[in-house]
């Protein structure tokens, strides 16, 4: 038994599943997890000594590679102020001031500890400004566990949520609205059923909880539009694409304003950091200056803000890290592509920057339907024979690859090698 093994069967008897967040589990796989003992630039090491390169990057927070020297040194020095104070300190001010000077729609942000609480709070200030219910979101975008949020998506457009998990009442999903991704005509009909009622639409402009899958063009545009037209706000949920796809995120890529904007991952480097920001107007209406409650404990702990912050200054004073990202995402999804085309397999693969997926499916992938053609037990085995190889691929078909600045072009190599050995 490996050392990892016998943690897995300790895991289970007292951690339901044997693990804090149900992905790492390897539900899909059918195997027992590898735990991991530490992390440096691209590789990452479990407790039994084995090395992978690693396209997990902690689900993206990981931008500039594990352990980075700045981030790590600038956890330390912190730390040796203590730990946590609950009361307000400089580097608040500072990761505020620094975030809304170098993104232009953000005027305003708050702190929060994950993605779910920065979408589960946006959401509120957007009822809250709006004094209206309904929420749009896109069938296989995932924005995190809050309640409203955990809607079943069903093939097509539903004008009423139903629970996708035991434990969340009908009436907390009720004003959840469920529309086609890419697909603007299915947004204007639930606008249109829904009279007037919508506070937000809420969208991850590039989908990457249900494998990758880009907007098409025009579809972001299409869905300012819409909003304007029925005077809801549109909510960019930017947990994945913020800091990644460029410094401002997918609303700078391709040049949308969101109303309103949701970050996690990035923000915070690996420590559990969230936030939410956008316009002033609405901003304002958040606690304790305005009526919609929200608050936090740990918000903005100072340890968290020291390595986010660091990671974000490093980030905007080196913009050259955005252009070798887009250089490596070339190199190794048109690298993957080749060699299906050449194995003669018709895979489909999506990527965007550094952000890819390959779906065991010959049909095009431009929404949840589509990805979900898939074959999950061919995922399985690439998944399997990848970790043998040394590569640590995301557990599931639906998970993204997340390549980070510390992935090097000999590691690249390595990695289309195995892929080519595995077809
Ligand atoms: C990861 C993720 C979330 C949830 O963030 P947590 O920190 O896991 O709560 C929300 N939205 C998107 C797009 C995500 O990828």
């Amino acid at each position: 038994m490996t050392k990892s093994e016998a943690l897995f069967e300790r895991a289970v008897k007292r951690i339901p599943g044997g693990v804090n967040s149900p992905v790492r589990a390897y539900g899909a796989i059918g195997e027992a997890p590898r735990f991991i003992d530490r992390a440096d630039g691209c590789h990452i090491y479990d407790v039994d000594g084995n090395c992978y390169i690693d396209y997990i990057d902690s689900w993206g927070p990981m931008i500039l590679g594990h352990n980075f020297p700045e981030i790590r040194e600038s956890v330390v020095k912190a730390c040796e102020k203590g730990l946590s104070f609950g009361c307000a300190t400089e580097i608040e001010v500072e990761m505020a001031e620094f975030i809304c000077e170098n993104i232009p729609h953000i005027h305003m942000i708050r702190m929060v500890n994950s993605g779910t609480e920065a979408v589960m709070s946006a959401v509120r200030a957007a009822r809250g400004f709006t004094g209206k219910n309904k929420i749009i979101k896109f069938a296989g975008c995932y924005h995190g566990h809050s309640d409203a949020m955990l809607v079943s998506a069903g093939s097509g457009v539903m004008t009423s949520g139903v629970p996708d998990s035991a434990g969340v009442p009908k009436g907390c999903t009720e004003d959840t609205m469920t529309a086609v991704y890419n697909d603007l005509q299915s947004v204007r009909l639930l606008m249109e059923q829904a009279q007037g009622q919508v506070a937000a639409v809420i969208v991850e402009p590039v989908g990457a909880n249900m494998g990758v899958v880009a907007p098409k063009e025009g579809f972001l545009e299409g869905l300012r539009h819409l909003c304007d037209e029925y005077q809801a706000l549109l909510i960019f949920d930017e947990v994945i694409t913020g800091f990644r796809l460029a410094f401002g995120g997918a609303a700078e890529y391709f040049k949308v304003k969101p109303d309103l904007v949701t970050y996690g991952k990035i923000i915070g480097a690996g420590m559990p950091v969230g936030a939410y920001g956008g316009k002033k107007e609405i901003m304002e209406m958040v606690s304790p200056v305005g009526k919609v409650y929200q608050a936090g404990t740990l918000s903005g702990n100072p340890i968290a803000m020291a390595a986010g912050l660091t990671q974000l200054k490093y980030l905007r004073s080196h913009p050259e890290v955005y252009v070798r990202l887009e250089e490596k995402g070339d190199t190794l999804y048109t690298g993957m592509k080749d060699i299906l085309k050449e194995k003669g397999l018709r895979y489909q693969l999506n990527h965007i920057a550094s952000l890819g997926s390959l779906f065991f499916t010959e049909q095009e992938v431009t929404d949840y339907t589509s990805a979900k053609t898939s074959d999950t037990e061919a995922f399985a085995a690439y998944f399997k024979a990848m970790l043998k190889m040394g590569i640590h691929l995301a557990p599931s078909q639906f998970e993204a690859m997340f390549l980070s600045n510390a992935h090097t072009d000999d590691v690249i190599e390595e990695t289309l090698e195995a892929v080519k050995k595995y077809f």
